[in-house]
């Protein structure tokens, strides 16, 4: 069978899959939930490979540059790459969110289904201290097991509590309240008064939060206290800087340097050949992975709805991926690295399709590496090097979903932002992808370095929870695909200087 006949058939047999997991996880959640294990199955064989992967990949990379001076023009080139192409697909984000205005309430019905919660009038609740007593506990559930209610005085909104939905429970915490009459609706959060027992806000709050904060904390990870540990944690960007090292200094040995040069060239190969059967399996675990998560979201039963409800946010964030993704990024593709746009593509699918089923850039990194190498001729100086890299450090998808969530909250809660405000945002949001692990629903919690820095309220978080997972796979399609074409630009602008 010839080359391309083989990546052919192994596109449809993804599609397959895909296809197949869908309809499996979204209609018959019981049998998606029993044929889980074989997505586990795929993700751990993918996991298993990073760590030997990056530590040889980078090792051979660097050996193969030959003269170090010319590594720091590939960094210097990879890194402008990522910075500029992260902080395009932050501006489309912005410009989308404030023209779509997906939190933004035209009518008092419609901000009420978005904040999924129900209006009480006075007459319904006491308040004494921070909580507050219901006559009626409110039917509805909404947004995993909390109930957002907004308070009416008069016709105006005075406040909105939250709280769990317990058995019979018609006590709550009062989670915001605005006194003035005529303020805006901005609940103010106070300390004592928070209670929201959903783990992912008890998990960011805990996180550092401080731009200063989070760029220590990326350049201290850099260097890793104990190797095997960094290796343990699947910690890539600790790796990559020590196999950088290692390449590099095996190069000054000369003669002695040689043996060891040619051992990791062999293990190169060979766990490249380990990814290429590891893809035959890919149609079935990447289906099985799809089928899992659907399944466990309830199906198409119990997602539909949260979906719908969430629809134009949901909306936004994917009609700015898919211009990033299918617009800037090809344009890029076409013009800078002048490669045929649908061929590229076409290569990358089984790594586009993996980061869709598991929702984690690192581990993705086998097969970007491979598709980018071997399918698409990128060569393994420029690729390892670039892809490693890429997968930690450069999210544009992250990127633009942490800017339209951040203001989409900001509308639900009624708050205006100024200019300088989303410049704050701009530059917040690139620096939360870069902090954020290749892993999935990482950038959830990064969002709240973005959410401190214009002082909105965490707890915002919640409202975007429920379709999180479903975001966080398509981000990380377009996280993987901004490192794909980062390669051949890099070789592009690598091989124009070598001709000139
Ligand atoms: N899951 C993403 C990735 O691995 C990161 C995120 O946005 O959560 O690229």
């Amino acid at each position: 069978m010839t080359k391309t006949r083989a990546s052919n058939r192994l596109l449809i047999l993804m599609l397959l899959g895909i296809a197949a997991g869908t309809l499996l996880g979204g209609f018959s959640p019981s049998t998606a939930l029993a044929i889980a294990f074989l997505g586990d199955l795929f993700i751990k064989a993918l996991l298993m490979l990073v760590v030997p992967l990056v530590v040889v990949s980078m090792v051979v990379g660097i050996s193969r540059i030959g003269d170090l001076r010319r590594l720091s023009g590939i960094g210097g080139r990879t890194l402008a790459y990522y910075m500029l192409t992260t902080a395009l697909s932050v501006f489309i984000g912005i410009v989308l969110v404030l023209l779509v205005n997906p939190g933004g309430a035209e009518t008092e019905t419609e901000r009420i289904a978005l904040r999924g919660g129900e209006i009480l009038d006075k007459t319904k609740y006491t308040i004494s201290g921070t909580s507050i007593t219901l006559a009626d506990a409110p039917s509805r559930r909404s947004y995993d097991d909390r109930y957002m209610v907004m308070l009416l005085d008069q016709g105006d909104v005075r406040g909105i509590i939250s709280g769990s939905q317990g058995q019979g429970k018609s006590s709550f915490i009062v989670n915001g309240w605005t006194d003035a009459k005529d303020a805006p609706v901005r609940p103010k959060i106070r300390g004592a008064g928070v209670r929201i027992d959903l783990a992912v806000v008890e998990r960011v709050k805990e996180k550092k939060s401080s731009v200063g904060e989070v760029l220590r904390d990326v350049v201290t990870s850099l260097v890793p206290r104990n190797l095997f540990k960094a290796m343990a944690n699947n910690d890539v960007l600790p790796l990559i800087i020590f196999s950088l090292i290692f390449g590099g200094v095996l190069m000054t040995l000369g003669e002695k340097g040689k043996p060891i040069i040619a051992l990791f060239d062999g293990l190169n190969d060979a766990i490249m050949k380990m990814i290429g059967l590891l893809m035959l399996a890919s149609p079935v675990g990447v289906g099985a992975l799809i089928a899992g998560r659907l399944a466990h979201a309830g199906g198409f039963a119990g997602f539909g709805p949260d979906l719908l409800r969430l629809g134009k946010y949901f909306a936004t964030v994917v009609s700015g991926l898919l211009i990033h993704g299918l617009i800037a990024l090809p344009f890029i593709l076409y013009f800078i690295a002048k490669r045929p746009v649908i061929g590229y593509v076409k290569n990358c699918a089984p790594a586009l399709t993996t980061a869709f089923s598991t929702g984690s850039s690192a581990a993705t990194l086998p097969l970007t590496i491979e598709c980018t190498r071997s399918r698409n001729g990128v060569p393994a100086h420029i690729a390892n090097f670039v892809l490693p890299l890429g997968a930690t450090v450069n999210m544009d998808g992250t990127a633009l979903y942490e800017a339209v969530a951040v203001i989409f909250i900001a509308q639900i809660y009624g708050i205006q932002l100024g200019i300088v405000q989303l410049v704050v945002i701009f530059l917040t949001a690139t620096l939360a992808a870069v902090g954020a692990a290749a892993i999935p629903q990482a950038g959830l919690v990064t969002m709240v370095i973005v959410l401190r820095a214009v002082d909105l309220p965490i707890e915002g978080i919640s409202l975007i929870l429920v379709i999180d997972w479903f975001l966080d796979r398509c981000r990380t399609t377009v996280n993987v695909w901004g490192d794909m074409v980062g390669a051949a630009v890099v070789e592009r602008l690598e091989g124009r200087l070598d001709a000139e």
